[in-house]
């Protein structure tokens, strides 16, 4: 068979999508091939109940690089986001935190919970907004392999140790902290206000099997400051129309480059001889050479399922085995007839349009989480709430509303029962758990889609319902993402590379990952090695 494509691209998502843009427009033919009727994979809005379009999965950006916004002149191709303004904490003793992008406002607000929070506030952002800069060049950088340090690995680490110089000696001990300790330790550093820890530590945890106080988990915080929406630092957003426009505009940037799409393509194997990837097999049966495979799916997948042990070295296989998925957390999204009335801010205000966060204590965080140690859902979980109908009316019929819930811990493992038993059980834990808090609730619900780590597994292929494609702990990060000595998005079979968020930097809606291996791999293919 005659190869037709220079790169095929495993997976439309949005990272999928973006690599392939790049590709094209470097002069390189490029298929997409999507398993779904729909793409963008975790970065989607599908019209799940007529008139009411949900961001199926993920439902807030920040994290997009802005250099990719540019490049593919995304706000051309419909990108438009919205700001997300600020976060209410609902309290059980009736009072709440309200926190919004009004740095006056949210420092009156903090200094009713606590004048030393306050102060204390403006230094923590300040030092959050120092290591975030310090972080981020790091994000659309090759991670250098430190075992076989190159000259470009050499001048990497360089740059890195002269950034970390650049620091303050505050900031300095701040960054190491940040890579050891947990959320909770580090913010107890800085404040008193527990509903302020406790939400601020959220962060901490997301896509991890891991608790507000298990260390680590500090760094996470940090993964989630370093987005910027036209130019504000840490800023959160709403893409008009859902995070599935992002991938649709990203989409049509590429196939305006040239990037051929196809969706219902699922593949089932990566075609491999003499150690080199040739082409692909879909599950129809259908073959498509290329010089290139480029893989945005997770590595279990990649390698075990569309692979196979027998084309990769052991300590590989080794290693991609130990990779740690272990979902923790689901989605439940409603369609709903009103608004919800809460108790402690009662009304339709503007603590409605940003997220809404279920994260009243530290111990509330921690006993969600002693749930899931155990094989249990959270009995009471942590819930990030946005209700995006508020900023973009065109997602639900006039006078209706979506709402998007992110819920952990809804661990992949239960002990007893399975998920598709479990499922409603785990969407009525959600709603008695809001119903707490906002008594209208249970009765302005008109439909609601339960989303569970299988549900993940098995419709967006995220093994064990990883929303990250792996866990984000350090130890699956940087050089050391997806496998110790495999982090420049090249795998143990030659032409094979990977382009998807079980790569440096991680997961979230920020494309670096495929841009990244665009890159990587056009450099390899310049000097000869594909
Ligand atoms: C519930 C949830 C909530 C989240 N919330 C946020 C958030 O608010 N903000 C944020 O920034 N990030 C969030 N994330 C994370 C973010 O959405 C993901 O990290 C990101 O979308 C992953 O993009 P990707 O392109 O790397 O991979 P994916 O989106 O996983 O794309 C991989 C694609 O490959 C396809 N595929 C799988 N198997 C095959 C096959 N055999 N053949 C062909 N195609 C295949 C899949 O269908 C999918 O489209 C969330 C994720 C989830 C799941």
């Amino acid at each position: 068979m005659s190869e037709k494509y220079d790169v095929i691209v495993v997976g439309g998502g949005h990272n999928g999508l973006i690599h392939a843009a790049y590709l094209q427009r470097a002069g390189k033919k490029v298929l997409v091939l999507e398993r779904r009727h729909v793409l963008g994979g975790a970065a989607v809005t599908e019209e799940v109940f007529p008139g009411f379009k949900f961001s199926v999965c993920s439902y807030v950006v920040s994290l997009l690089r802005p250099e990719i916004i540019r490049d593919l002149d995304l706000p051309r191709h419909g990108l438009e986001i919205l700001p997300l303004d600020g976060t209410f904490t609902p309290m059980l003793n009736g009072d709440y935190l309200w926190r919004v992008n009004d740095h006056a406002k949210t420092r009156r607000e903090i200094a009713r919970h606590s004048r030393v929070d306050a102060e204390a506030y403006d230094e923590y952002g300040k030092a959050m907004a120092d290591m975030g800069r310090f972080v981020k060049p790091i994000l659309g950088m090759t991670p250098p392999d430190p075992t076989k340090l190159n000259w470009k690995g050499l001048q990497d680490l360089l740059f890195l140790g002269k950034r970390f110089r650049s620091l303050s000696g505050e900031d300095k001990y701040n960054q190491v902290q940040l890579m050891t300790m947990s959320a909770v330790d580090f913010l107890d550093q800085w404040f008193e206000t527990d509903p302020l820890k406790a939400t601020m530590s959220a962060s901490g945890i997301i896509g991890t099997f891991l608790g507000v106080r298990s260390p680590g988990t500090a760094y996470v915080l940090l993964h989630h400051y370093m987005g910027d929406i036209d130019g504000a630092f840490r800023a959160w957003g709403f893409a008009r129309g859902g995070t599935g426009a992002i991938s649709n505009a990203i989409a049509e940037a590429a196939r305006e480059a040239g990037v051929e799409i196809r969706t219902q393509a699922s593949i089932a194997k990566i075609k491999v001889s003499g150690g080199k990837a040739t082409g692909v097999v879909l599950e129809s049966g259908e073959e498509i050479d290329a010089r290139v495979v480029s893989s945005s799916v997770d590595p279990r997948l990649t390698f075990m399922k569309m692979i196979g042990e027998q084309e990769l070295p052991g300590d590989f296989i080794e290693d991609i085995k130990r990779y740690k998925f272990r979902g923790s957390s689901g989605k439940v999204n409603f369609a709903l007839d009103a608004l919800p009335d809460f108790k402690s801010l009662p009304g339709a205000g503007a603590h409605l349009r940003g997220a809404i966060s279920i994260s009243p204590s530290v111990e509330y965080m921690e006993r969600a989480y002693d749930d899931a140690k155990y094989g249990r859902f959270s009995r009471r979980p942590y819930i990030d709430m946005v209700l995006p109908s508020l900023t973009d009316p065109s997602v639900a019929p006039p006078g209706k509303h979506v709402m998007s819930c992110f819920v952990q811990y809804a661990p992949y493992h239960l002990k007893d029962g399975n998920w598709d038993t479990e499922k409603e059980k785990f969407g009525d834990t959600v709603v008695d758990t809001i119903t707490e808090h906002a008594p209208n609730f249970k009765n302005i619900i008109r439909h609601r889609q339960v989303v569970t780590p299988l549900d993940l597994e098995r419709e967006w292929g995220l093994s064990e319902g990883n929303i990250f494609q792996g866990e984000l702990t350090l130890e699956q990060l940087f050089f050391l993402r997806p496998a110790p000595g495999w982090a420049q998005y090249r795998t143990p079979i030659k032409n094979l590379y990977m382009c998807g968020s079980a790569t440096h930097p991680g997961g979230g809606i920020m494309g670096a990952n495929g841009k990244n291996a665009a890159f990587k791999l056009l450099s390899d293919w310049k000097r000869g090695k594909v």
